[in-house]
């Protein structure tokens, strides 16, 4: 199977990349070149940022049903793709195929209707007064993506910008573009009007800076590390555009004295190890009550034990590899200096048995980490958890917000009520009671250094919307 791609998609019509220059695609289990995508340039931003600025004022005057019935199209197109997109999110990052399947092909899926129906019942004007208060949208939209969950970090950006009228510049990841091209072609299947939602791949430093810089883009939404985050909002504030910013992570795992302990452990051990650790969200503190600390540790090393690596398309492989050997040998030294900084190997480790070929590191579980230690301050972003004991409810909140991200969390406790008030005392974007599901409908986004902004819901479109006040 011919993987590679060679255009852009750019008003509307698929376009032959002109530079020749390309971006290797790897699979990261195999460590074989599996495909090329064009490397764009300044110049094919310049076309992609023409063309959604033509395409503004007509998406922008559409009629709600009109646009809600092109993402619905989108939403039938990208259904009829949905093996093909577990299968490539499988290859190109390695996720297992079940959890591609589930996760990286059924999540988008989910998020998307939400905004076929948001988008055919915008928000209502509302009267302040002598004042009719109108929201309108942004403008063009630069979107920048990263690896991890290609499809939905795509879809959460997307659907909200064109349900709110905007016209949109995509930028996947340069790691996991093939994903997004996907998404075009279902994109041109579902037949938008021309220069509405226009795709450049390539690099942060080349593509990423020529779209955040760009006078001509009102609104750059990004999903991607912190540093680059930084980087962007500099670019943009230049012009004082809109920036809204989905950053990284150091989600903690509050498990309570009176908690359901065999469960608060399961699932967050699953919630840490999920995409092979590399989640936003993942509570990769697991902090314990000190009385059930060395019973949470038993916990933890059988949970882990269940993780078995290997090839992504095998069924019985609940761990992937890493999406690159870069990923994987910064995870490794996390790990090294985990435990030179004291500390203790429960599971895995930098000795653990693993697959002959691929980026991959051993599940691992670290207990007594210092809270003020790398391991407990850096995001990680590999399957490694670092687990800490607590006296008492006040100490866990302030392990917990002791962090300079504040993206989610959870809490485990017999009594709802005591978790609730430990949850509000959280600084940090979401968190989860006693394993409650995700939501795709609530707002999604940081405290802190984890962001600006939300995703999601009628929170993520309001983001992609002005307000106007008109006085009568
Ligand atoms: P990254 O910041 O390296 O890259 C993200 C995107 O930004 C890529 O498309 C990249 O090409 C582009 N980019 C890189 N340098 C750029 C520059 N100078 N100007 C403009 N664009 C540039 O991040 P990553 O390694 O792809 O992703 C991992 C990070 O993303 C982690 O820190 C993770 O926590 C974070 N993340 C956050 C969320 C969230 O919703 N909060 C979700 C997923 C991932």
């Amino acid at each position: 199977m011919d993987l590679a791609r060679t255009d852009f998609y750019l008003d509307g019509a698929w376009v032959a990349a002109g530079g020749g220059e390309t971006v290797a695609v790897h699979n990261p289990a195999t460590e074989e070149v599996v495909a090329a995508v064009p490397a764009g340039t300044a110049a094919d931003v310049e076309r992609a940022v023409a063309a959604a600025r033509a395409a503004f004022p007509g998406w922008a005057d559409a009629a709600p049903a009109d646009r809600a019935a092109c993402l619905d199209r989108l939403h039938a197109a990208l259904t009829a793709r949905t093996d093909e997109i577990a299968r490539t999110v499988a290859l190109e990052l390695g996720t297992p195929l079940r959890v591609a399947t589930r996760v990286q092909a059924g999540l988008p899926l989910t998020v998307l209707r939400g905004y076929v129906e948001l988008a055919a019942a915008p928000p209502a004007d509302e009267t302040i007064g002598n004042s009719l208060v109108v929201r309108e949208p942004v403008g063009v939209v630069g979107a920048i993506t990263p690896w991890n969950y290609p499809l939905h970090q795509v879809v959460a950006k997307l659907a909200p910008a064109l349900a709110a009228g905007c016209t949109v510049v995509l930028k996947p990841s340069e790691l996991t573009p093939l994903t997004a091209y996907l998404l075009f072609d279902a994109v041109h299947e579902a037949g938008f009007p021309p220069g509405v939602v226009n795709l450049v791949t390539g690099t942060g430093p080349v593509v990423g800076e020529a779209i955040a810089a760009h006078p001509d883009v009102d609104l750059v939404s990004f999903t991607g590390s912190t540093a680059t985050g930084r980087r962007i909002s500099h670019l943009a504030a230049d012009r004082i555009a809109r920036v809204t910013l989905e950053l990284g992570g150091k989600s903690a795992n509050v498990v309570l004295d009176d908690a359901d302990l065999a469960a608060a452990v399961k699932v967050g051990v699953g919630n840490a190890f999920l995409n092979s650790g590399q989640t936003c969200t993942a509570w990769t503190r697991l902090l314990v009550h000190h009385e059930r600390y060395d019973e949470a540790l038993a916990l933890a090393a059988g949970a882990t034990a269940g993780y078995r690596l290997g090839d992504p398309f095998d069924p019985a492989t609940r761990l992937g590899p890493l999406v690159s050997a870069a990923q994987r040998d910064r995870v490794h030294e996390h790990v090294a200096r985990g435990l030179a900084d004291g500390g203790r190997l429960v599971a895995g480790g930098p000795d653990a048995p693993l697959p002959d070929r691929g980026h991959f590191v051993a599940p691992t579980v670290i207990a007594d980490v210092d809270p003020d230690s790398a391991l407990a301050q850096e995001e990680v972003f590999g399957p490694v958890l670092a687990v800490m004991a607590f006296h008492d409810e006040d100490e866990a909140v302030s392990i917990a917000n002791n962090s300079r991200y504040g993206l989610a969390g959870a809490v485990w406790s017999a009594d709802t009520d005591r978790a609730l008030r430990v949850a509000r005392r959280m600084r940090t974007g979401a968190v989860d009671i006693n394993g409650a599901p995700f939501n795709p409908l609530a707002p999604f986004g940081g405290y802190k250094q984890s962001g600006l902004g939300r995703e999601l819901g009628r929170h993520g479109l309001a983001e992609f919307l002005q307000v106007k006040a008109i006085q009568r």
